[in-house]
């Protein structure tokens, strides 16, 4: 079995069950053993450092009265874990335990453990900032199930939302040699390269999806579509689903509304050897488009 993308399978047990059981929630959530997991605005707090680690906070630490949303995470070992939104707050609070950043800059020197708790809790709050009303009727949506639903207001619509991931898929496109197709967005780092990527749409299979982009983005036709792993990617709320697959054509028809900055085949040589600065560099390497890449060099 492969091992786990970053932010993939961390150790916590969800404990689905109890996210209806109010009175244990209401004892857990005053228990000064359970931990806290704060997020403002978007970021998560940590301790600096070349490899920061995630803070988590007792209960009791971080005032719950305002907070914009609480989720039960669930169970690490016996001990439950809770993500709560703090961004009422005009400037980082709890600077005493550390400071708020972006998972997307900390993550990459985290264990996959500890990146994937804080992905996770991220993923919720963003879903609940979304989500504050009913896309049906428009009217504010209430808080249940520990944070696991939203539910309409409006006593004559009741609608349920649930938290939300979008697929994408990645992929890795070979010439069943020594090349593959790597693009650049003018949005990445100086130099930074990445194989395609894009949304599954509805009604397509994610086989479908992949064919689809890879025509769209780079004018190839492919085959032997074969799924590789996936990795939660919440920046901000995406699965990223990875394939590797084999051109069958091998002019690049590039679509620069979608790649601004080009693609091109690169040789297996030349990505043992990049530079790994602002003029190549490969993705990042928390990214489940770097592990495809490294394991197609082999490394
Ligand atoms: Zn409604």
């Amino acid at each position: 079995m492969k091992s786990a993308n970053t932010y993939a399978s961390i150790e916590i047990d969800r404990a689905g069950h109890l996210r209806k059981d109010a009175g244990w929630l209401d004892s857990q959530l005053t228990d000064p053993a359970s931990r806290i997991v704060p997020v403002w605005r978007s970021r998560s707090l940590v301790i600096e450092g070349d490899f920061p680690q995630p803070v988590t906070l007792p209960t009791g630490h971080v005032p719950l009265d305002n907070a914009e949303a609480i989720v039960f995470l669930g169970l690490v070992e016996e001990t439950a874990h809770f993500a709560i939104d703090v961004s009422h707050h005009d400037e980082p609070p709890l600077r005493d335990y550390g400071t708020f950043q972006d998972l997307r800059r900390v993550g990459p020197r985290m264990t996959a453990n500890e990146g994937g708790l804080l992905a996770y809790a991220r993923a919720m709050m963003t879903w609940h900032k979304r989500h504050r009303f009913c896309g049906l009727c428009g009217s504010a949506t209430e808080v249940k199930e520990a944070g696991h639903v939203r539910q309409c207001s409006n006593a004559d619509c009741r609608n349920l939302c649930f938290p939300r991931t979008d697929p994408a898929v990645i992929m890795l496109i070979h010439d069943g040699g020594d090349r593959v197709v790597l693009g650049r967005k003018s949005s990445m780092l100086p130099g930074q390269h990445s194989i395609l990527a894009g949304y599954v749409e509805p009604g397509e299979s994610l086989e479908d999806a992949v064919a689809r982009e890879v025509f769209e983005e780079v004018g190839l036709e492919i085959t032997d579509t074969t799924y590789h792993s996936s990795q939660p990617w919440p920046f901000p709320a995406n699965i990223m689903l990875g394939y590797t697959a084999r051109a069958t054509t091998f002019d690049l028809t590039v679509d620069y509304n979608e790649l601004e900055d080009g693609a091109q085949w690169f040789s297996r040589d030349f990505l043992l050897n990049s530079p790994e600065d602002a003029t190549f560099r490969l993705p990042r390497k928390d990214s489940i488009s770097r592990r495809l890449i490294n394991e197609w060099l082999g490394l």
